[in-house]
């Protein structure tokens, strides 16, 4: 056994720790999520980070990848099987279900959490990821989709994303899709070795995962193969004309993408993502979809609902350039000691700087002014303000703008009004 001494803790393969610099644009693209979802009407859901397993088996699917190899299962102490979450519309599912049930439908919420999984990590894939995603739950029709895509098209353009597009499209109700899997797996049997062995597998599990294979020889088999377009109920059929009507009608950028069907068993219906092209292969933001037999499957009353998953991880990695500057812009203000005066003194003007509305970082330890100065610099922060013995006799402060270099006085009487105007009146 190793020494106290020789043990150095690591965080564990596959979950990192989030830090600043970094967290501030975290902290900027919720606060998006928060303001812009919240203008549509969603309200916050928290739901707990451990569910029971039965859960995820029922509702994702025993048969996805997720489920069948990707979650962190456990047993509690009264060898009950439990999971960590790996994803959170079958929690918002059950807490619906559990409790939300008599509210007036529909019911609008968006979450931003942790999820986990099991998988190799590897570059912008990890064993604890976040999303933050919503759900509409209760109404049944095109207009609640083509609300949630009008909804993520705003929050991603608040963010900065500029050529955005939607890819939709539907994988039907339940019996046409039961249909359909029949006649893609009558296809596709006999050219089972030209499958690979993911597909091979899912051609009995789960045939429809096949179609979205990124292997050009699969592609080009299923080019040929029955398509699920042709085999949907005339509900599915309109439901589907009708959401491409409401895109049409609000000026949406779409394709239809028929291959699309997305991991999760539970889809019923329409699926999309959102895709900024410029992004290259991996160009999803984000996915989603309608599930109306989850919430029943989960045991509550039948309840249509659509919703979609953020992978946030990804999302910050490709943030525009805007957002990461909106994000870091420091507006706060470096209190920094002039020659040994009181560090009272100091610890007061910041309290006086924070009910003024400013952000205030004060210079505590005993460096000289110089050191203080390029601690603020490197910091990036803006500006400093400079108290010595000359302001405290005369009631002022004196801000340095490390931008310009310029020096300017303001009452501490006044101080609100001056740091305001100095501040907000000084070229960008
Ligand atoms: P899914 O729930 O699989 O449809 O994934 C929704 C989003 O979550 C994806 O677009 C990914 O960006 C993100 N995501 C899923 N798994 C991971 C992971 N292991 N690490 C980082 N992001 C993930």
């Amino acid at each position: 056994m190793s020494s106290a001494a020789s043990y150095r803790a690591r965080s564990v393969k596959g979950m990192r720790d989030l830090l600043p610099p970094a967290t501030a644009l975290w902290a900027h693209v919720e606060e998006t999520a928060r303001r812009v979802f919240g203008r549509y009407g969603y309200e916050e859901i928290r739901t707990p980070i451990v569910e029971e397993t039965e859960l995820f088996v029922r509702s994702v699917g025993a048969t996805t990848d997720i489920v069948g190899k990707e979650m962190y299962s456990f047993a509690d102490k009264k060898g009950k099987s439990l999971s960590l979450r790996p994803e959170a519309t079958a929690s918002v599912a059950r807490a619906f279900a559990e409790h939300l049930r008599e509210r007036p439908l529909p019911v609008r919420l968006f979450y931003i959490g942790p999820q986990f999984r099991y998988e190799r990590p590897q570059r912008g894939r990890y064993r604890q990821f976040h999303q933050i995603g919503a759900e509409l739950i209760g109404d049944g029709g095109p207009w609640s989709d083509a609300e949630l895509v009008l909804m993520l098209f705003s929050f991603l353009r608040a963010l900065g994303f500029a050529d955005l597009r939607a890819l939709v499209n539907t994988v039907g109700d339940p019996s046409s899709r039961e249909a359909y899997k029949k006649r893609l797996r009558a296809y596709l049997e006999p050219r089972a070795a030209e499958l690979g062995e993911d597909s091979r597998r899912r051609l009995d599990t789960n045939p429809l995962r096949i179609l979205d294979t990124k292997k050009p020889a699969e592609i080009e088999l299923l080019a040929q193969a029955p398509r699920l377009m042709d085999s949907l109920s005339e509900e599915s059929r309109c439901h589907f004309q009708d959401l491409l009507r409401a895109l049409d009608g609000c000026g949406v950028e779409y394709e239809i993408e028929d291959r699309l069907v997305r991991g999760l068993d539970y889809y019923t219906r329409t699926v999309f993502e959102i895709v900024s092209p410029s992004l290259g292969a991996q160009n999803a933001i984000v996915g989603g979809g309608r599930y109306d037999d989850l919430i029943e499957e989960v045991g509550g009353p039948p309840t249509p609902a659509i919703g979609f998953a953020i992978g946030l991880d990804r999302l910050i990695e490709v943030l525009p350039q805007a957002a990461r500057r909106a994000a870091v812009e420091v507006t706060g203000l470096y209190v920094v000691p002039v020659g040994d005066i009181s560090r009272i003194e100091l610890l007061r003007l910041g309290e006086e700087i924070r009910n003024a509305g400013f952000t205030a970082m004060l210079e505590l330890s005993s460096v000289s002014m110089r050191t203080a100065l390029r601690r603020a610099d490197r910091l990036g922060v803006r500006w400093a303000v400079l108290l010595g013995e000359e302001e405290l006799g005369r009631g002022t402060i004196t801000l340095k703008d490390f931008r310009s270099g310029e020096q300017t006085t303001a009452e501490r009487k006044a101080l609100g009004a001056d740091l305001g105007r100095l501040i907000q009146g000084a070229s960008p």
